[in-house]
């Protein structure tokens, strides 16, 4: 149990298109492509845009995609629900994220503008074309959306070895709104120019700091609020951080790279390693403060 089951969720932050977008014609956009398949694409940060059309979003707004939004309104009520479904777990986890964010963001000398996260089962149109499954869950600039395929918290498990628990899955939704905090405040453009790969590369530097502003938040996550006031989140348990933590090794770059080819090749590395990324978001989560997360200085 991590949240308060009387705290109420706002699920206007969440667009559901689980079911809503059925065949999109093949092609156009596999992020990361090629052979890394599904394992080289965890917790993306979507820099390219494929397929064109900036502001693509919500507009799937097919019948199926309303009578779904109506569902997950009904479905994701409270802290309850956030406690007993993954889907109401991303609602009640968005809704907190981005209570923090919106507080701090201007702290930092700019604006704060919400995103939705979308919820979506088989693939889905981004900003940032066509996204599937295989794509793990992902942030796209163009459309300022945080996309989640719900059966990711599972093979978070089974495919990567995590141990999972809520924890895990409250980590991996933070650490894409710190993809969304880096989009405003211009880091992600920034670092879009330098090394893509290497274990110093400025892509690794772009996911552990998103990793450090998912440990900030964790920091703070006790004094976010729900729809009603009441606190969204239980104070969090060593056995959370100890989920959150291991999560965030199941998803190193060293750790899939043993799984899937038996070697570690740090030259291909995009996220980091398994240490690199614990490091990072216990860094965030000691300090509380997100000017703690310069991973852009010196060696990493
Ligand atoms: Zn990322």
């Amino acid at each position: 149990v991590t949240f308060n089951d009387d705290a109420t969720l706002d699920t206007s932050q969440v667009s559901d298109q689980r079911g809503s977008f059925g065949g999109v014609p093949g092609g156009g956009f596999t992020v990361g492509g090629g052979g890394l398949g599904i394992v080289g694409v965890i917790i993306y940060l979507v820099v390219q845009t494929l397929g064109g059309g900036g502001g693509a979003s919500g507009g799937a707004g097919t019948s199926n995609g309303v009578v779904s939004q109506q569902q997950i309104q009904q479905e994701c009520r409270t802290g309850a629900d956030a406690n007993a479904k993954p889907e109401c777990r991303v609602v009640a986890t968005v809704n907190s994220v981005q209570q923090y964010w919106a507080g701090e963001v201007p702290k930092l000398g700019v604006r704060y503008s919400a995103a939705k996260s979308v919820l979506f089962t088989g693939q889905t149109q981004s900003g940032c074309g066509v996204a599937s499954a295989d794509t793990g869950p992902f942030y796209c600039p163009a459309d300022k959306q945080a996309y989640f395929d719900v059966g990711f918290f599972d093979d978070l498990r089974t495919k990567f070895g995590a141990q999972g628990g809520p924890f895990a899955q409250e980590y991996v939704v933070a650490h894409e709104y710190g993809h969304h905090v880096q989009d405003l405040l211009g880091t992600e453009e920034q670092a879009s120019r330098g090394d893509q790969q290497g274990p110093q590369s400025a892509s690794v530097r772009l996911e552990l700091q998103a990793d450090c502003y998912a440990g900030v938040w964790a920091n703070h996550a006790t004094q976010t609020t729900g729809a009603n006031g009441r606190p969204l989140l239980q104070p969090l348990s060593q056995q959370q951080i100890a989920d959150a933590l291991d999560a965030a090794a199941a998803v190193g770059d060293d750790r899939i790279q043993q799984e899937t080819s038996g070697r570690v090749n740090q030259e291909s590395w995009t996220h980091g390693s398994a240490q690199q990324r614990q490091q990072w978001f216990t860094t965030g989560y000691r300090s509380g403060d997100p000017r703690s997360c310069d991973t852009f200085s010196g060696s990493i």
